[in-house]
């Protein structure tokens, strides 16, 4: 008989019954570390005092009211996000994959309305991840998300990651977009380098197409910067953004310059739910934590420390582990041993890791954990791996 919830999920066996900071607590009392933050969402850890202000604050006035009225929560996050980004202009979901929809409909409305409607085709990379919606699916390509579906999407060329030969060989009459993760998450934790992300805005500029960032995992303070890109010293003309911007809020974002959304008119794109006062109450209080320079200071500190620790841990384990990979506190360990093997001798030694491709194991730990917490981690890791060793 099938379990009353969908079976979609491998889950572990695990469940709790309150979050403080970077800790989980199971309902016999048990106390987790947690490295995972629900896959980089609870930017700010659990139960912030300012998220749990700005929501309850929220919940005691109004809920919803639909996007037939100005909610000025929503034009307070999205003033918040214009001012402190590339972005000239912001809409609201409440997900990754629903930004990745309109992020592949606002590239392609704007060739349509340049008079160029044969302008569809997205190039994507191998590894992607972008959600499970018909386009996210069809934008990563992968047998595993597509196969059964049904026909897929068109208008999606994926190419090897990092080639940016192949991008150039690529790009024809029909290109609209580059889509790419500027560190991939799902795919294992893989930072596209600064000089390959360049290429690919050169690319976009001399083509006159458009870059899209996913920085759904990525973005929002992850890699010590509030996003990803920004190391690397480009801007993209669309980047999707979800997760951490909610700090465990459902909220997701487009943000677009002025030129790429400029095919976006009323009537052309909505969302009953997608800017509600309660997730832009929210993530208004997590943009104003975040987006300081103290605090990503403080981050850029933190991942120092974790990272030379896990240097530490990889060189003491060299049956279990390979290397470190990623950056800011998107860190991943690639694998020797099965690293699902390693994700649940962490779940015995209580310590949270989520399992990504390529046999990588991910650290995606709250913005805020403590140094007290980093070193409370290398030892439940060190204990996960030696169990590993000897299992
Ligand atoms: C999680 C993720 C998505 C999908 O977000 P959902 O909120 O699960 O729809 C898209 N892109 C990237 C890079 C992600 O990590």
């Amino acid at each position: 008989m099938i379990a009353s919830v969908l079976p979609t999920y491998n889950r572990a066996p695990l469940s709790f019954v309150k979050g403080e900071g970077s800790w989980l607590i199971a309902a016999d009392g048990r106390r987790f570390l947690d490295l995972g933050s629900g896959i980089a969402v609870n930017a700010l850890g659990h139960a912030h005092p300012a998220l749990v202000e700005a929501l309850t604050n929220q919940a005691q006035n109004l809920w919803h009211v639909s996007n037939l009225y100005e909610i000025p929560q929503q034009q307070a996050l999205a003033d918040k996000l214009v001012a402190e980004t590339f972005a000239d202009t912001v809409f609201f979901t409440n997900s990754g994959t629903e930004a990745c929809e309109l992020a592949v409909k606002m590239a392609r409305k704007y060739f349509y309305d340049k008079g160029q409607p044969e302008r569809v085709e997205i190039i994507t990379f191998e590894g992607s991840f972008h959600g499970r919606s018909s386009a996210g699916i069809a934008a990563a390509g992968s047998e595993k998300m597509v196969k059964g579906f049904g026909p897929i999407l068109p208008g999606f060329v994926h190419l090897p990651w990092g080639d940016t030969e192949a991008v150039a060989a690529a790009i024809g009459d029909t290109t609209a977009a580059i889509l790419v993760e500027p560190v991939q998450g799902e795919g294992g934790i893989r930072p596209m380098p600064d000089q390959d992300l360049k290429a690919l805005r050169a690319l976009c500029d001399e083509h006159g197409l458009l870059l899209i960032l996913d920085e759904v995992q990525c973005g929002v303070g992850r890699t010590g910067k509030l996003f990803a890109h920004e190391w690397a010293g480009i801007t993209p003309d669309i980047m999707m953004v979800a997760k951490g911007i909610g700090g465990g809020f459902p909220l997701g974002a487009v943000l677009a310059t002025e030129n790429a959304a400029s095919g976006m008119t009323a009537g052309t794109h909505g969302s009953t739910y997608g800017g509600n006062p309660l997730g832009c109450a929210v993530g208004c209080a997590v943009m104003d934590h975040v987006a300081t320079p103290e605090f990503l200071a403080e981050v850029n500190k933190k991942a120092g420390l974790l990272r030379q620790k896990l240097e530490g841990l990889v060189a003491s384990h060299p049956e279990v582990f390979e290397e470190v990979r990623g950056t800011g506190l998107m860190l991943g360990l690639k694998c020797k041993a099965a690293n699902i093997d390693v994700v649940q001798a962490g779940y015995a030694a209580e310590v949270i890791t989520v399992p990504a491709a390529d046999n990588v194991i991910r650290l995606l730990p709250a913005l805020t954990i403590t140094e007290a917490d980093i070193t409370e981690a290398m030892t439940r890791l060190d204990a996960a791996a030696t169990a590993v060793e000897s299992a």
